[in-house]
This record gives C-alpha cells, structure tokens and sequence, in this order.
C-alpha cells in the first residue's frame, strides 16, 4: 500500500505553530500537524498566574480577539485557554504527545519519524514547517550538585517555597519575577547573578522598584558579580569576582539561567546553523531554509537566544510568508507590527 504524502507537516503546536495550522486549515490544505507535549507547552511552564508582558492584542493569533476579563495583560492560565479556544473553533487536529523524533529529505519527500506510546509511526509530506520554538531545555550551569532533588531550572508555584530559603540565580526577568513571588509566598530569598548589577532596562518595568526596595533594606539578599561553584545539599558555594568563595545556605535553589533549541531536527534535515545562537539559515521573504520545502517559523528561528529578541508577536508575519512561499495562498493579516524594543527579556 503506497504511503499518505501529505501537502505539509506542521511540527510544534505553540501559538505560532496553531496559526499556521489556522491558515492552513482555513486554505483547505492536506495537513498534519504535532506536538511533543500538549498544545502551548512552553507557556504552560511558567509559573501560575505569570503575566504576559505583551498586549492582548500582540500575541492574539489568527483572528480570534484575546480578551480578559478585566482588561489586562493575559496571564498563563488565560492564554492557555484562549489556545484551546482557537483550536476549538477551527477543530483543529493536533496529534498531541507525538514528538518528531526525526526528519529526512527523500526523493523529493520529507519523512518523518514520530513517537506515541503505542510505538513509532511513520508519516511523507511535500512540504516541512518547525514552530518548535526555542527552549526545549534548560542552560545548565555545569557545577557539582545540579541535578540534586532540591535544584530545579523551571520556576513553578511560589508556595512550595513558603517559609523555606530559596537561592535564585540568574538577573533576567525570570530570575527577578520569581525573586519578588518567591519574597511574597513567605520564602526567604537569596539572589545571586553573575553580572555587576541588572541590565535594568531588560526587566519589565514594574519589577525593579520594588526588587531594589527590598534589596536595600535586606529582605531579599543579593550578590551580584557571583557564580555557583558547587551545590551541595545544605546549599551553595558561591564566588565572588574576587576570588572570594563562601557557603550560601538554602533549602532550594532555582537556577533560571536561560533555556536553550534542541537543534537534533534541523541538523538532522541539513539545515545550516550560523552565528553565535546556532540560528538556522533561512530566507526571510520565505521563511525557507536551505533545505527545499522545509520551513522555520516561531522562535524556532532564533536558535539559542542569548537576549530574548523573538517574540510572538514579532512571529506572526512568519505564517503569511510561509502560506504564500509553500501554497500561493495570501493569508489575512490580523495583528499589529510589534516594536520588539519595548520587549523585556524572559
Ligand atoms: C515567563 C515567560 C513570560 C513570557 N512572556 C512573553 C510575552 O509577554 N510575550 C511574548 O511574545 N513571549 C513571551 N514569552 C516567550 C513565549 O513563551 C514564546 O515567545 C512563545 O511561546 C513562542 O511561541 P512559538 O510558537 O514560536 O514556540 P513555543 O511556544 O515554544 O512552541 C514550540 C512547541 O513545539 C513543540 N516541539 C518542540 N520540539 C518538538 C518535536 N521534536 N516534535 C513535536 N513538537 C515539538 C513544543 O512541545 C512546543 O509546544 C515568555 C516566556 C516566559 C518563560
């Protein structure tokens, strides 16, 4: 029996992966499309009730308004739904907790290999788009100790830290969100980062007065121009520009230090990856890479950012080139151009 060869497989299910498939699917085009986890996966790991520092608007996608009830900035829990509601509406298909586990130009054909836990499968399609963003892991540290049961890289729920000390590193705005929730839910917090002082206008605004309020009066501690040499399960050994080396005592610590792209599909595809994030090489008319047929849209063109410069909302023109590029199709255009200079880093 000769195999299905689909028009196009969509891999990756975040906000922008959805948009395309809305388009797609709005087009009529013979698609398949996959997620590793749940749709919106890397949202679903913020902690509850992070807020989006974008506009609803901004990070809308395919048409459908983002409103919240009381007018403001989503929170995860909100834009969580509002992507269930889209797929909802269109009745997209997803095939959820089925990673593309690899990716190979045949005969003019990608096939791709996927697993489920009935086994693996097999799917053929003309054309390929990655929306697999760009944190699939954490950026580790690489000191003895990390992956001890009381150190983790992904901030969760504030109340497990209630009345515990908690050592946070990193200074972006993660590490200065969790710092101030931490603080707030009855942790005493300690802050250590590796730079001088907080590249302040990276923060979204509103942390920073309180965060230096709470440092200068000794209620959240801070070390700033330290490292993490070792982690022990009493604490931290931390060490200064200086030489200097001291214990930090903590019952947790939370390492937000960055995430970074698993680049195993792209390599695996020959794709070429350039410059100091391993960004792949893509056509930005197209969103084409050097493969033939094979596309990047979403963060997934960033590679490993090293300052957060890829947004959702500046990824929302990805979808319109890669309709007109792989099908001739003009898709609407619904959103609002984003300055991504008011973007603060995550
Ligand atoms: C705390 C926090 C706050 C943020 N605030 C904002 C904000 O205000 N505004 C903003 O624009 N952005 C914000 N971001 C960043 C935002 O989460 C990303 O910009 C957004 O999720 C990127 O969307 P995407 O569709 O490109 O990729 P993602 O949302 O990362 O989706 C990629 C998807 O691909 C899937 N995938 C990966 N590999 C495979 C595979 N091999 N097979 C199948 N599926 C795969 C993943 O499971 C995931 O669901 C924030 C991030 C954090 C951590």
């Amino acid at each position: 029996m000769s195999q299905h060869v689909y028009d196009a497989a969509i891999v990756g299910a975040g906000p922008i992966g959805i948009e395309l498939a809305v388009a797609m699917h709005k087009a009529g085009i013979d698609y398949v499309h996959f997620d590793a986890k749940q749709i919106g996966y890397t949202v679903s790991w913020y902690a509850p009730q992070t807020r989006f520092f974008s506009s609803n608007e901004r990070i809308a996608i395919a048409g459908v308004p983002l409103i919240t009830p009381e007018q403001g900035k989503a929170t995860r829990e909100q834009y969580l739904a509002y992507l269930r509601s889209v797929v909802e509406q269109f009745d997209l298909t997803i095939n959820t907790y089925e990673p593309v586990t690899d990716l190979v130009r045949r005969d003019g054909y990608f096939d791709l290999a996927t697993h489920t836990s009935a086994g693996s499968r097999q799917w053929r399609a003309r054309n390929v788009a990655l929306c697999t963003g760009g944190t699939d892991r954490p950026r580790m540290l690489g000191v003895p100790g990390e992956d001890l049961p009381h150190v983790s890289h992904y901030f969760r729920d504030p109340h497990e830290y209630f009345r515990k000390r908690v050592l946070i590193v990193g200074g972006r705005n993660s590490a200065v969100e969790a710092a101030l929730r931490c603080h707030h839910a009855g942790a005493r917090v300690t802050l250590s980062y590796r730079r001088p002082q907080l590249v302040e206008q990276g923060i979204k605004y509103w942390l920073m007065p309180e965060l230096r309020s709470l440092m200068n009066t000794g209620r959240i501690q801070s070390y700033f121009g330290s490292c993490v040499t070792h982690i022990s399960p009493a604490g931290a050994r931390l060490r200064l520009t200086d030489g200097t080396e001291f214990e930090v005592a903590a019952d947790f610590l939370l390492l937000l230090t960055g995430y970074e792209q698993d680049m195993t599909l792209l390599r695996n595809a020959g794709v070429e990856l350039s410059g100091p994030c391993l960004a792949p090489r893509y056509d930005p008319t197209t969103m084409q890479t050097n493969i033939p047929g094979l596309y990047v849209a979403g963060t997934a063109i960033g590679g490993t950012q090293e300052r957060y410069t890829i947004f959702i909302e500046n990824c929302h023109e990805h979808v319109e080139k890669i309709m007109r590029s792989m099908f001739h199709v003009e898709s609407e255009r619904h959103v609002v151009v984003a300055d991504t200079a008011e973007m603060p880093e995550s």
